[in-house]
């Protein structure tokens, strides 16, 4: 077993556990109102900021992944053309367990 570490749930606030993944690039987080859900290094600061509905969206992904798999939430950089995207923006998508070592 991997340490776990306990932390309030970036999403939801409430008390939750994590362990790191990835080579410490993301936290798994084990939250009893979310689920479980990885998110990256870069987007855990975002999170906290994020307009309102934002958690509460990314909360309900977390809470229902298809058979096999989890909710990762990272940061794309801006779009590299300048076009659609101009800031980092928080990403929720879903990856496959067994591509991970969780
Ligand atoms: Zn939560």
């Amino acid at each position: 077993m991997k340490p776990t570490l306990s932390q309030n749930c970036p999403l939801c606030g409430a008390g939750a556990v994590f362990y790191f993944v990835d080579y410490e690039e993301r936290k798994y987080f084990k939250c009893p109102h979310c689920g479980k859900f990885l998110v990256t290094r870069r987007a855990e600061p975002k999170l906290a900021e994020a307009p309102a509905g934002w958690r509460e969206r990314f909360s309900e992904l977390a809470k229902n992944p298809e058979e096999g798999y989890v909710l990762d939430i990272s940061v794309l950089p801006p779009a590299a053309d300048g076009s659609e995207r101009t800031s980092e923006e928080l990403t929720p998508e879903y990856l496959r367990k067994s591509d991970l070592s969780l």
